[in-house]
């Protein structure tokens, strides 16, 4: 059985860790690799040699970055069904989903590659008397990076092209559910230019996350995950001194208004609903229906559910895979269970479903509650699988009184063709990233990422400007040339003549 190992100093570690975790086929339920989970001292490695490469990193001329980015972004351009491969190999999701994580990852590389113009400082002339001031933007050392399952190739891209090309050097710790596509694009780092060091991939569990929140020189953390690990992150890397941003779990309402398409709406809520099975975290999973909305969208989503195709990713005309594992399947399950339970009318029951030939895969169909009710588990918790619900209320006002009373803060949607509605929407709802009639408002790389509340801790959301922010920091320099005309010594505060 193959064994995936840790990425250090520009290439596969040979020798066997320690301890071992097991990676799934989740369409088959088979395992099909064992990763190795990193011990403290395998951290170390990794953290040393991302420190002894930034101490010639960080003076590569931006051209030179900037070309090595360019020619990754050639890469991954050229290997992209292979990388998708390797996502729905580990993760499951059918191999158009994983093209389209490819392609937003792609998107942040190419956005890396303006590293030249996103790194220009600023310059005052004269603001004294032949004196001038201006700010450059640094790196900071060695940062890492802590992932979730679910994007295991575009969350990654997310941070590692930024903090790169802003002359930092990057320890990524992947999920261990879904290693490979990490070793995978390492390599294509190599092929395009970037010495040895400056990326580094450990796989591992709590113990080698734990190591990088208190390694001395690992000067930030970018994390993405689920809540409660999010704050865990936030709270022990600030602790010991790191810049930390730690992105967490969501709860994505749609808010669907009475003059709604809605057909165009029931299209939009499934494939945000169900695409990538619902472990997405900009995925739809409470629709909101206003007035008389939910008589006409029941019907509507229900006939769409009857036709989806679920199966493996190895079926080309599969639109939805498995979940990511047995644990998973049953948590999700359970869920399922608990709605029914507490009183939620379940109009899809997907429990139960295998495609032919896995029985056992981790696969669930399709699920639909109609009335659940803000007291309900499967209203309050993120599932995180293929289950919708759809939620009832009178007025425009109390869906988003509903919305902004919650915990999390990722994603929301409204569709609606009314304009001032709309309007409304985006200023008073509290969610960090707003669509209209667009159901995934997932930002393009050259804005930045980031929901508010308990879907983000920290001050800066990820990529775009704000990854710039992140991954540098600022120097102010004020510079005057000598000049005989300014001798003679003077205790008083400098004053700007
Ligand atoms: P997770 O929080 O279980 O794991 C994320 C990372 O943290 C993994 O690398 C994992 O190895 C590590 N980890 C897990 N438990 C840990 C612990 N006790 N101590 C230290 N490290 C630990 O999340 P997941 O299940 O891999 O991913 C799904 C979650 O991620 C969902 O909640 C989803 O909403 C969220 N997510 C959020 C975003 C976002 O941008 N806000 C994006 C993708 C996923």
């Amino acid at each position: 059985m193959d064994t995936i190992s840790h990425w250090i100093d520009g290439a596969p570690v040979a020798r066997r860790s320690e301890r071992h975790g097991d990676v799934f086929d989740p369409a088959t339920g088979k395992v099909q690799a064992q990763v190795s989970l990193a011990s403290p001292a395998e951290v170390d490695e990794a953290v040393a040699s991302a420190d002894k490469a930034f101490q010639t990193w960080r003076h590569v001329s931006l051209a030179k970055r900037s070309r090595i980015l360019f020619a990754f972004r050639e890469l991954v351009e050229k290997h992209k069904v292979e990388i998708a491969s390797h996502l729905t190999k580990e993760h499951g999701k059918v191999p158009s989903d994983a093209l389209g994580e490819v392609s937003r990852g792609l998107e942040v590389i190419e956005f890396a590659c303006g590293i030249p113009h996103l790194l220009k400082g600023e310059f005052s002339e004269n603001v004294s008397t032949e004196v001038d001031v201006y700010s450059i933007r640094q790196p900071l050392g060695v940062v890492a990076g802590i992932t979730p399952f679910n994007f295991p190739a575009m969350v990654p891209m997310w941070m590692y092209p930024i903090a790169i090309a802003c002359g930092n050097t990057f320890v990524l710790k992947p999920s261990e559910r879904d290693p490979s596509a990490s070793m995978f694009c390492a390599q294509l780092l190599r092929d395009a230019g970037l010495p040895e060091g400056v990326l580094n991939v450990v796989h591992g569990d709590k113990v080698a996350v734990d190591r990088l929140l208190e390694h001395p020189k690992v000067a930030a953390i970018s994390f993405v995950g689920s809540t409660p690990i999010a704050q865990y992150i936030y709270e022990t890397g600030t602790r010991h001194g790191k810049r930390v941003q730690a992105l967490g779990g969501a709860k994505n309402h749609m808010i669907v208004l009475p003059d709604a398409d809605m057909e165009l709406a029931a299209d939009a809520a499934i494939g945000a609903g169900y695409g990538s099975a619902g472990e997405r975290c900009m995925a739809i999973s409470m629709l909101v229906c206003v007035g008389d909305a939910g008589d006409r969208l029941v019907p509507k989503l229900q006939e769409r559910i009857s036709k989806l195709k679920v199966g493996p990713g190895t079926d080309a005309s599969a639109e939805m895979g498995p979940l990511v594992t047995k644990v998973h399947l049953d948590k999700v399950t359970s869920y399922v269970d608990s709605g029914v339970a507490q009183g939620a009318t379940l109009v899809a029951d997907g429990r139960g479903f295998r495609p032919p030939g896995h029985a056992d895969g981790f696969f669930l169909g399709p699920c639909l509650f109609d009335h659940v009710t803000p007291e309900m588990t499967i209203y309050k918790d993120e599932i995180f699988g293929p289950v919708l619900s759809v939620t009832r209320v009178a007025s425009y006002d109390a869906a988003i009184e509903l919305i902004n009373r919650g915990p999390y803060a990722n994603g929301v949607a409204i569709f609606t063709n009314d304009g001032g509605a709309a309007r409304k929407f985006q200023s008073e709802i509290e969610v960090g990233m707003v669509g209209i009639n667009v159901p995934i408002p997932v930002p393009m790389a050259y804005y930045s990422f980031g929901g508010w509340k308990a879907s983000l801790f920290g001050d800066l959301h990820i990529y775009g400007e704000d990854g710039v922010r992140f991954y540098s920091r600022a120097k102010v320099i004020t510079s005057r040339w000598p000049d005989p005309r300014h001798r003679g010594v003077d205790l008083g505060f400098p004053q700007n003549k």
